[in-house]
């Protein structure tokens, strides 16, 4: 019965594309478009002209959003599931995939600007998720907790983009240690060290997104392009009380990672030349295993290789077994990103 086979081979991994839509310098260059979006079909489209044939390339996805979607929409149709599972107490992660430029940070964070009350149209997943939580923990007049963490990894080093500034920190906080990965005796991997906020509402998060954003600008101007190299990874967990059982107190708890991943462009590629590929290679260590975790969790491999870099052993708690995780890949609709868009649509199919 292959039905049933298919019902064996069902991932918790679900891949979404987003196409941004040509930007107001692309249009006034006339830069074409190479892709089309079919969001019913759930395929993307590319064409190419070579040799004076037209070749069209297609690729499938689960879900595709075309350059006119909507922040909404896409919160409403793929991340308001997973959500809910978090609210449930499982553990679940979404990750930004794609070249620097194609709408990871919009489509985690969106347009900044929150003047309190109502969420703008351009919220992106991160905001969006923070007031489901609360409208929904509201509803059910629970009693809950929501902290949230906000790391940065570089060159497999991780930055709390939460910690305070240097001038304004204490002696204490001064001689604290960098947020360092702890492994203790039963294989479970948590982060030390780490500023945790809690967070009560909409607008705190917007803070603490401007906080980690105005780190990450410190730290670009003494690196050059930093930000386009690391990972921000903003983790929200959630204390719910259950009940009270002989005095001790029953919590449920779900952990929700909003993952913006460095660009794909930073991946090794075979032609690098040997010092960049090098560096390229440890930059983005972590970049490459994720792909091959997530191709181990499609495919049921018996070893999933969690261990080999720090983006994945901090996320191990929250990808594989009964988690959830989305992928959402990025793309530029612009001719010239035709190489950077053929391969993010390789790599993030694949990973189906
Ligand atoms: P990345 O984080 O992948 O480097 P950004 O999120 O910074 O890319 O997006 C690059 C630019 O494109 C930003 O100015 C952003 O506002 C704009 N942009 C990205 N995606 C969209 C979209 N879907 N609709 C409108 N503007 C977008
Ligand atoms: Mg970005």
């Amino acid at each position: 019965n292959p039905n049933r086979q298919d019902k064996d081979k069902e991932t918790n991994v679900q891949v979404l594309l987003r196409c941004r839509p040509l930007s107001e310098d692309e249009l006034r260059l006339n830069i074409p478009s190479m892709v089309s979006c079919s969001e019913y079909k759930r395929e993307v489209t590319v064409t190419q002209t070579l040799a004076n044939k037209q070749i069209d390339r297609v690729f499938a996805f689960d879900k595709v959003f075309g350059p006119k979607a909507q922040q909404r929409s896409i919160y409403d149709q793929a991340i308001a599931p997973i959500v809910n599972e978090v609210l449930d107490g499982f553990n679940c992660t979404i990750f930004a995939y794609g070249q620097t430029g194609t709408g990871k940070t919009y489509t985690m964070e969106g347009g900044m600007r929150n003047k309190g009350g109502d969420l703008p149209v351009e919220a992106g997943v991160i905001p969006r998720a923070v007031r489901q939580i609360f409208d929904m923990l509201e509803a059910q007049n629970a009693d809950y907790t929501m902290k949230v963490t906000f790391l940065e990894l570089y060159n497999e080093e991780i930055t709390d983009l939460l910690a305070p500034e240097d001038n304004s920190r204490s002696v204490e906080e001064k001689q604290k240690k960098p947020p360092t990965l702890m492994e203790d005796g039963k294989g479970c991997v948590f982060v030390r060290g780490l500023e945790e906020e809690s967070v009560y509402g909409v607008n705190e998060i917007y803070a603490l997104l401007e906080r980690g954003a105005s780190k990450r600008r410190t730290a670009d101007t003494l690196l050059n392009k930093r930000s386009s190299r690391s990972h921000s990874v903003l983790t929200i967990t959630i204390y719910v009380k259950e009940a009270v059982i002989g005095g001790e107190e029953l919590i449920k708890c779900g952990k929700l990672n909003l993952v913006d991943l460095a660009g794909s462009e930073n991946i090794l590629r075979s032609g690098a030349r040997e010092g960049r590929a090098r560096e390229a290679g440890e930059i983005n260590k972590s970049l490459l295993t994720l792909g091959r975790v997530i191709n181990a969790l499609v495919e049921h491999s018996a070893h999933v290789p969690y261990r080999d870099s720090k983006l994945t052993r901090i996320l191990r708690d929250s990808l594989g077994g009964k988690t959830k995780t989305c992928i959402i890949a990025t793309i530029s609709p612009s001719a010239y990103c035709l190489d950077e868009t053929l391969s993010t649509l390789d790599y993030a199919s694949r990973a189906k």
